[in-house]
């Protein structure tokens, strides 16, 4: 078997396709061969077989995409290799011709079963060049394809475009493998692996020609500004396409470059920690902040927001520009209901203008966008009666004559299978109605014969049947038999009957059945040139779903924010501080049940409010505070509505976290490593700009260093002005920076104390706690008790040694230290000698003069 023409077939294509798992076509099934059977079978859990010793496992071809779906999100490529011709037809008239028609991997699908609705599928070339490196991204389902010079350093440049696009597949040249494969990021297990693409696709000429061939004779346009190195990117990347796709792509006609100056940056650590997309614990969108602000109505919509979220704006222009699109929503109730209907009746016009790019679209995909588009006068009417939505309303196309087409042509209930037709339009075309009508025509016919026949035989109950094997026949009961006359040719005998055949039948069959496989025919043609119609439009189509995604976030925004009482933050270029008032958690606070949320005040700037030192006991509130002021910053970036009941936000260019510990065994870091790994890209990529939450630094080492790091890491970001910061400790040591390093501002979070308990009241106030409550939280989790009165023991006796601790020897500063605490002496010792009973209002007045003097000089 295993040295046939099919098989040697098989193996030139699997030299040629060697990183695919071949889909071989063999009549009804998708047979999988050898190691690819092997692979197959477990990830797919079929039954291993063997032929003539060659391991085989296969799959249905009309169920093969559940199959492929399978094998995709597994991070498997495969090549489908199809029946091009029958057996007997083609120039070699034994042997049925086979190739690759498409290879599918995983940043290509365009299946919707494989595809997630509510967010994009990227695939990304990346090209390294020495110190430079260049990225490129496409999702072919919706046609975007967006370039980017790594302007920063070319790791953390590169880690961060990887963070933002998040791609499922990535190839590139070998320069830029070895790159990729250092960076901490890939090994998060959230990162495909790297797939080297051949030298020859980076070359200059052929990166020339598969861009013209695809954006055409104005693509260098783009590039005047940019540099050689991105040309290669993207014409590897069209390369890539051309290869796996085999196919128009006709929905790619478009390059964006993209700015890393564009964007907010926000490292993948920052995403996680924020619990921005999905949250930490199941990873899953539920209990996210795009969960509770993802209220779209469109799949378009959705994946609109996600990209928001990936790429949030630095433009306070562009920023208030959204905002004002909110707020126009959020005041006016009969739009914002208007439009929530209209929005919730359209389809995913942008995914399937992608499938008329590939000419993949049906019937039944063709019918919902129809009925999308018949929506849209609506939606450009209604945008347009508002001042700041009608550039929207400005931007949707008229889709009058597509409505049209799709009406008349298309059946309204047609099947999802084209192999029986069905779906084209009667009165659509006069010659297909003509053929279904000669098929109609022969039920009359038939009967007309039954007729015709009971009369000239006598037979009453002689009847006209039809069945696949024998064609129409005339079936009599076995006791008429005698009764046929000598034109009926005995064809089948069952029970009691006798079936025949006549030289009229075969006749009548051979219209019959021509009729019927002309319709179908003819329908696929017509459905074909149909498509081809709508090629022109797929650029137009893109664009209006652009906006109908757009405004679909809007809407989304401006029903979260009423729902959650959010309100509109000030951000502007005046503006260079936060200031939150009674700033909320959204997403802690919405599940919160019948309990209030303590709304807190925030207030830093590039002064004195530079640096929040927060304390307070376990449980109280510091990880939510911290982080609901990092996440009302975020969505104020996105054009988001916050919870707060105001709120000024600064620009600000990057947000870094650095919340709680988790290890990463697998690739052999510990719990200190991983935490001061991430503190160390913090200190290196902080800007005056940034805003920097850190919570408990140096928790995972003995207290002397963890404390030593964490009180060194507050003072370089102090000296080195990296921007406004939020640190919560349980080393109350560091309260003793206020006064000592400029910018430090103590608070704590205040708790009351009655008896043995603690009621937390997550209240943000001034001051530095001294005590941590461990083993009262510890009582709360139902720790023994023998367990906490012992703990109890052992922390006083440790708070006995611990007090000996000279603190200056953690202070950078010195002589600033010494001359404080000289202050502090002097005053102190002004204050002993007071005698507070024997003094008048005038001299308190002086002495109080006095000590103010004293410590402004
Ligand atoms: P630890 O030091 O143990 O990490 P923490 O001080 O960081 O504790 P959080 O994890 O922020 O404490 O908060 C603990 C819980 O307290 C939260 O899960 C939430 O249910 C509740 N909580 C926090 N802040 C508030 C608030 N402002 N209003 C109401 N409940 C709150």
């Amino acid at each position: 078997m295993s040295n046939t023409p099919m098989f040697e077939r098989y193996w030139a294509i699997k030299e040629q396709y060697n990183d695919c798992i071949i889909f071989y076509r063999l009549g009804d099934f998708y047979e999988m061969f050898y190691d690819d059977a092997k692979v197959g079978s477990k990830v797919l859990d079929l039954t291993l077989t063997a032929r003539a010793g060659v391991p085989m496992c296969g799959v249905p071809h009309h169920s093969a995409e559940n199959y492929l779906a399978k094998l995709i999100n597994a991070g498997y490529k495969v090549a489908i290799c199809e029946q091009l011709n029958l057996a007997g037809e083609g120039e070699n008239k034994k042997l049925i011709e086979r190739d690759v028609v498409r290879v599918i991997t995983p940043g290509t699908v365009t299946e919707d079963s494989i595809l997630e609705d509510s967010r994009n599928n990227y695939i990304m070339c990346v090209y390294v060049d020495g110190s430079k490196g260049y990225v490129c991204y496409s999702d072919i389902t919706t046609g975007e394809f967006k370039l980017q010079n790594i302007e920063s350093e070319l790791e953390s440049g590169l880690t961060d475009a990887l963070s933002r696009v998040m791609p499922k597949e990535i190839i590139g040249n070998k320069e830029a493998s070895e790159v990729y494969n250092t960076l901490p990021i890939t090994r998060l297990g959230t990162l495909p692996r790297f797939s080297c693409y051949y030298d020859w696709a980076f070359s200059k000429e052929r990166c020339d020609k598969n861009l013209k061939s695809q954006f055409g004779e104005n693509y260098k346009n783009i590039f005047e500004i940019s540099k050689q190195g991105l040309i290669l990117t993207a014409g590897a990347l069209i390369e890539y396409l051309n290869e796996t796709q085999k196919r128009m792509m006709k929905n790619i006609n478009k390059m964006e470059i993209v700015k890393n100056s564009e964007f907010m940056m926000i490292d993948i650590n920052t995403r996680r920690n924020l619990e921005l997309t999905e949250s930490t614990r199941e990873r899953k969108k539920y209990g996210s902040l795009l969960w509770l602000l993802d209220k779209t109505k469109t799949s378009m919509g959705a994946r609109r927001l996600r990209k928001m979220f990936d790429e949030p704006l630095i433009s306070s222009r562009l920023i208030n520009s959204r905002l004002d699109c909110v707020e126009e929503i959020y005041k006016k109730i009969i739009l914002r209901d208007k439009l929530s209907e209209i929005l919730s009746r359209i389809n995913d016009i942008e995914r399937i203008s992608g499938k008329i790019a590939y000419g993949s679209i049906n019937p039944k995909e063709l019918n919902s966008l129809k009925n999308s588009l018949k929506v849209l006068p609506e939606l450009k009417e209604s945008l347009a009666t508002s001042n700041v939505l009608i550039k929207f309303s400005q931007e949707i196309g008229d889709f009058s004559s597509v409505t049209q087409l799709i009406e008349n042509a298309i059946s309204p209930d047609a099947p999802v299978v084209l192999k029986d037709g069905g779906y084209i339009r009667e009165g659509f075309n006069s010659e297909l109605d003509q053929l279904r009508k000669m098929k109609d025509d022969s039920a009359e016919w038939k009967q007309s014969i039954e007729e015709k026949e009971r009369e000239n035989t006598g037979i009453a109950n002689l009847k006209v049947g039809y069945n696949r094997v024998f064609g129409f026949y005339i079936e009599v009961n076995k006791k008429d038999s005698n009764k046929v006359p000598i034109y009926y040719e005995r064809k089948q005998t069952i029970s009691n009957n006798e079936r025949y055949i006549t030289e009229d039948l075969k006749k009548m069959e051979e219209v019959y059945l021509n009729a019927k496989e002309n319709a179908i025919k003819l329908e696929a043609k017509i459905l074909t040139a149909i498509k081809e119609t709508l090629l022109e439009y797929v650029e137009s189509l893109q664009k209006t779903a652009k906006t109908i995604a757009e405004v679909d976030c809007m809407l989304s925004l401006a029903l979260v924010a009423i729902k959650n009482n959010f309100v509109r933050p000030q951000i502007g270029k005046n503006i260079n501080h936060i200031k939150i008032e009674a700033g909320r958690h959204p997403v802690v606070e919405s599940f919160l049940k019948g309990v209030n949320f303590i709304a807190n005040d925030t207030s830093l700037n590039d002064d004195d409010d530079r640096i929040m030192v927060i304390t307070g006991p376990n449980m109280a509130g510091k990880s939510t505070y911290m982080r609901q002021v990092a996440l009302i910053t975020f969505m104020a970036h996105i054009g988001s509505f916050v919870p707060a009941k105001s709120a000024e936000i600064c620009i600000t260019d990057r947000i870094f976290t650095r919340v709680g510990a988790s290890d990463d065994l697998a690739f052999g870091q510990s719990t200190f490593m991983v935490e001061m790994s991430e503190v160390a890209q913090i200190l290196a990529n902080a800007t005056q700009n940034s805003l920097i939450v850190l919570d408990e630094i140096g928790r995972g080492t003995s207290t002397f260093d963890g404390l030593s790091i964490a009180w060194a890491v507050i003072e370089y970001i102090s000296k080195n002005n990296l921007g406004k910061t939020l640190f919560a400790t349980h080393y109350h040591e560091l309260t003793e920076l206020e006064g000592v390093l400029k910018g430090i501002k103590n608070y704590k979070v205040a708790v009351r104390e009655y008896d043995d308990n603690v009621i937390f009241l997550h209240k943000i106030i001034r001051g530095g706690a001294n005590k941590s409550f461990g083993i009262e939280v510890a009582r709360l989790a139902g720790v023994p008790k023998e367990v906490l009165s012992r703990a109890k023991e052992i922390s006083a006796n440790l708070e006995k040694v611990n007090r000996k601790l000279d603190l200056d020897i953690f202070k950078e500063n010195k002589e600033r230290a010494e001359d404080n605490s000289k202050l502090a002496q002097s005053i102190l010792s002004i204050i002993k000698d007071i005698d507070i009973n024997k003094m008048s209002p005038l001299s308190a007045f002086d002495i109080l003069l006095d000590l103010v003097k004293k410590v402004n000089d």
